[in-house]
């Protein structure tokens, strides 16, 4: 969609979310607001739903958007914070009445900025969000490789409590940019997520079949949920099976989908 149109949304949003100057919010326009979709993550074998990732949809009134363009700047001026709050919300009112019968170790999860969780709110929405769901339903928070730029140990201390409390953490987009090994180790991640910019395949190969082969072996290393993404076709599926990369997130299994219809998934 055109980056003008998403700002447009975005603003409205803005507005919807600091309901300013005590107006009610953006009665003018057609009614804008966050939805949360889900996509299954699933295994490359069975084709199995696992687990699943809740990503944001910005709706306005005729279209479910992706947020894509706007991230960058939801995090800049800590709108995500509200947002993602809502959004676990949502996902506590619907969601656990869809996820009475799921396979073993499976998991939801949600998208992180490294800096949110700094934000208290945040912290006991997440809380709260661990309170609403099985304990055998794991609770991931992935956090994108880009927000980690530095170690910080005050960071690292959030994620040790959360970790103490059953909510466990995904390094995502990872080999997207410059990639910190370390934190790996140090900041005990249970997942890795592979980005789908290294998940392709060419002509019957995957074009990063070694960096991927090492991967595997670093999440075998580490005891690390190896999770590849954007996989929309079935040689990608059968080239990264055979490298032992079990599971899988991509339109070749599903798109994201609203949360109500995710029941369907599960059959
Ligand atoms: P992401 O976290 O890497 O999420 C995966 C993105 O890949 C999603 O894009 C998903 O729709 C898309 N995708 C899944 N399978 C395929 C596939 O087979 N092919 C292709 N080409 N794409 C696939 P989406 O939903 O547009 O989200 C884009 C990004 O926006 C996300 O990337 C994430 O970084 C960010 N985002 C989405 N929701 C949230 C949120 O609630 N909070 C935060 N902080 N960021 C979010
Ligand atoms: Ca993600
Ligand atoms: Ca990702």
């Amino acid at each position: 969609m055109a980056a003008s149109k998403l700002q447009t949304l975005w603003t409205k949003i803005r507005t919807a979310l600091s309901g300013r100057a005590g107006r009610p919010p953006v009665r003018k326009h057609r009614p804008v607001s966050v939805i949360p979709f889900i996509q299954s993550v699933n295994d490359s074998r069975t084709g199995k739903v696992v687990g699943a990732e809740i990503l944001m949809r910005l709706y306005d009134g005729k279209d479910y958007l992706s947020p894509a363009g706007m991230i960058a700047e939801m995090e800049r001026d800590r709108e995500i914070n509200a947002i993602t709050c809502g959004m676990m919300q949502d996902v506590s009112a619907v969601l656990p009445q869809i996820l009475t019968d799921v396979p073993e170790n499976f998991y939801i999860s949600f998208n992180i900025y490294a800096p949110q969780l700094y934000d208290k709110r945040l912290l006991s929405a997440i809380h709260q969000l661990r309170r609403t769901f099985s304990p055998s339903i794991r609770i991931v928070l992935e956090i994108v490789e880009r927000s980690l730029p530095e170690f910080d140990d005050e960071l690292v201390d959030i994620m040790d409590t959360l970790r103490e409390k059953n909510i466990q953490f995904a390094i995502d987009d990872f080999g997207h940019a410059s990639s910190s090994l370390a934190y790996l180790e140090y900041a005990g991640f249970s997942f890795l997520k592979m980005d789908r910019s290294i998940t392709s395949a060419h002509n019957g190969k995957l074009v990063y079949r070694r960096l991927i082969n090492s991967l595997v072996l670093i999440s075998q290393e580490l005891d690390l949920h190896l999770v590849a993404e954007g996989i929309e076709n079935e040689e990608q599926r059968e080239l990264l099976t055979t490298c032992g990369v079990k599971d899988m997130q991509g339109y070749l299994f599903s798109k994201p989908v609203p949360l109500h219809k995710f029941r369907e998934k599960l059959a």
